[in-house]
């Protein structure tokens, strides 16, 4: 059964305005390959990152740094915040804390899921209301489960999106499967402790 791309489409043009600088992704449009030698890190200086304890542990562990030294502090102390990602990590100039000089990350391998999903994230459009917001992981888990089977979840329908910002959509057109596999690790990535993208550029 092939993925239901008109109920794809339906359901972002019901909330596509409030997401200017997003695309939706359907089956079949060309792949991301970052391309670090025609940018300029945009996304390591755009958004602000937030993860949980074990992205923490594994950054300190990896970078040899006390936390507060590589997340948002305030006095000797990283700021926690009331998200189940509840911390966010530091910038320097403008960039990330770990964006080198030659715009490399510093802790490629410990890098937290935020910047391993980007630029795809998932939302969820609720089908009664037309409206985006965010579901549970009960709810998400069956819409995609739903989705990728080729069929429509009468409540939520998840889109996959991707940031419109980054110039790496250059890889060849994505079949479904691909697709598939896309859309199920960005959200397996966003509900497994994974962090959250707390502010973005228009
Ligand atoms: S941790 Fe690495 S990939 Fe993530 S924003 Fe910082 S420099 Fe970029």
């Amino acid at each position: 059964m092939g993925i239901p791309t008109a109920e794809l489409r339906s359901a972002w043009a019901s909330v596509e305005s409030r997401y200017g600088s997003y695309q939706l992704v359907l089956p079949g449009e060309p792949g991301f390959i970052c391309q670090p030698d025609s940018c300029d890190a945009y996304c390591c200086r755009a958004f602000n990152v937030t993860l949980d304890e074990q992205e923490v542990r594994n950054l300190g562990e990896t970078s040899g740094l006390q936390p507060a030294h590589f997340l948002e502090s305030e006095n000797g102390e990283p700021i926690v915040l009331p998200l189940a990602t509840p911390f966010v990590l530091g910038r320097r100039e403008g960039s990330c804390v770990f964006l080198s000089m030659e715009l490399t990350c510093e802790q490629y391998e410990a890098r937290p899921n935020p910047c391993r999903s980007y630029p795809y994230q998932v939302i969820f459009v609720e089908i009664e209301s037309g409206r985006a917001l965010q579901q549970g992981p009960e709810v998400g888990c069956k819409a995609v489960e739903a989705l990728v089977r080729g069929l429509v979840d009468k409540r939520v329908m998840p889109l996959l999106l991707r940031h419109d910002q980054c110039p790496g959509f250059t890889g060849p057109p994505s079949t479904e499967d691909e697709w598939v596999r896309l859309l199920q690790e960005t959200y397996g990535r966003s509900i497994g402790g994974a962090g959250e993208v707390v502010s973005s550029p228009p």
